[in-house]
């Protein structure tokens, strides 16, 4: 389903490091590994191709390597590892960015797997997405003289940026806010039924900045109110437009603790779907099962009234928290998601799928829609299937979209299924 590959070469003596990068990488990238500097320089680079490279090579080391691919002028996105000390990595950055090398970031060794896919991912999206909005969000401010902007500098900014207070909460006045959409399939009946809303920050300078880089201070600041308002705005202005063009899908959200544990939400969100008419059961609202710990009473007050104005709950990751059984059956929840940790380790680990298995059974028991998230490929997919889960969700059926593709992709999509 996800057609478009992006070449990723891995540049690396060790052959162990190689396996493990690939075996991370495979389903998303198009991966050849190398495991000689020279081999690698040897090969068709393009400029869309990502690559990463260790600095010590036993045939030709980084620096050769990076002066050698400047002298041939490559301009692939560049990100170099080391065992060495921090010192040699950021002079070799330096190097790189003295030569007009696309140098992204860089990365000491043990390498954290999580953190290199996403700077990979968002390398992907900047790279794929030729006139995209993501392209629009490039800095003017940065094209002086109609230089093109760079794409190596807005990622590294992008990836380093580190917000402050005052500048998330002029990014919500200014809605910078905007929301991408994940499409959920059902597996029954093989047609998508709703998306995920994903909150992005499209930066005027940097480009597209990701929940992880703001949400735990807009959580930790009280801003979470402003925030979740601001999307929750978003969304059934969305689900609006749908409904105009008869287009019937559900909208998730992501409610955090602090938003159940304040009474405006409730009346806010009924105001909201009156004046838009919209029908509430097609807004669902994800709670995570530790959001659910704070203030319980408060939180299962709020929780209920939801549900009595029609609107849907999901339990989101579920299965990493700590609700006991008993808090799952009072709150009146219509949806339960698995946590993406298990579905992604169903094919290789027995426990894994022994957790999908048994969440599947307890979600059908209790009347509830069950969802594995981070569905990554078709397998899984199809396993999913046989086990009786409902919906599925995750990169092999598509990654979060800008509402112009997401609305070009299910239009593929219905007509390849039509
Ligand atoms: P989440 O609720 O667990 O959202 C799913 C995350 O998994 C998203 O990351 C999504 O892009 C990613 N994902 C989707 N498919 C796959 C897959 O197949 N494999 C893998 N490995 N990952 C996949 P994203 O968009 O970066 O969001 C991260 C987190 O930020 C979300 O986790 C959610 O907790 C939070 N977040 C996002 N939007 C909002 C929002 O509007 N409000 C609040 N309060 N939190 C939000
Ligand atoms: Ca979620
Ligand atoms: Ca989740």
């Amino acid at each position: 389903m996800n057609a478009e590959s992006t070449n990723l070469y891995i540049v690396d003596d060790d052959i162990q490091i190689c396996d493990l990068l690939k075996a991370y990488t495979c389903d998303e990238f198009n991966v050849i590994a190398q495991q000689s500097a020279k081999a690698f320089l040897n090969c068709p680079i393009n400029d869309s191709d990502i690559v990463l490279l260790d600095l010590k090579m036993p045939d030709m080391d980084g620096v050769e390597v990076i002066r050698e691919l400047a002298n041939i002028n490559k301009k692939c996105s560049l990100l170099i590892m080391s065992g060495y000390d921090e010192g040699v990595l950021h002079s070799s950055v330096q190097l790189a960015k003295e030569y007009g090398l696309n140098i992204i970031t860089s990365f000491s060794k043990p390498i954290k797997f999580s953190y290199l896919m996403n700077i990979l991912m968002r390398i992907k999206v900047l790279n794929t997405s030729n006139n995209s909005d993501v392209i629009d969000t490039l800095p003017k401010v940065n094209s002086i003289n109609n230089v093109t902007p760079d794409k190596a500098y807005v990622l590294r900014n992008a990836i380093h940026f580190k917000p402050t207070l005052a500048e998330l909460i002029d990014a919500i006045k200014q809605q910078h806010l905007v929301l991408y959409y994940q499409p959920q399939l059902s597996l029954q009946q093989k047609k998508v039924i709703g998306v995920e809303a994903l909150v992005r920050w499209h930066h005027p300078e940097y480009g597209v900045i990701f929940p992880d880089q703001f949400i735990a201070l807009a959580e930790q600041s009280g801003v979470i109110e402003q925030l979740t308002a601001q999307v929750i705005t978003l969304a059934i202005e969305q689900l609006k437009l749908w409904n105009q063009q008869n287009l019937v899908l559900k909208i998730s959200i992501n409610i955090s603790a602090q938003n159940i544990t304040s009474f405006t939400l409730p009346d806010q969100l009924t105001r909201l779907v009156n004046e838009n008419k919209v029908d509430p059961s097609m807004l669902m609202l994800e709670i995570t099962e530790s959001a659910l710990m704070t203030e319980l009473t408060t939180s299962l007050n709020i929780l209920t009234r939801l549900r009595l104005k029609g609107f849907k709950l999901s339990i989101d990751d579920f299965g990493t928290g700590y609700s006991s059984l008993s808090q799952l059956h009072r709150v009146p929840f219509t949806e339960l998601k698995i946590d993406r940790t298990f579905v992604s380790g169903m094919l290789k680990s027995t426990e894994s799928k022994a957790i999908v298995d048994t969440c599947i059974l307890l979600g059908h028991n209790l009347k509830m829609e069950v969802i594995a998230e981070g569905v990554e490929d078709q397998e899984t997919l199809n396993l999913l299937q046989n086990m009786g889960c409902d919906n599925a969700q995750g990169y092999v059926i598509s990654k979060p979209l800008p509402i112009a593709q997401f609305e070009k992709w299910i239009n593929d999509f219905h007509r390849n299924i039509d």
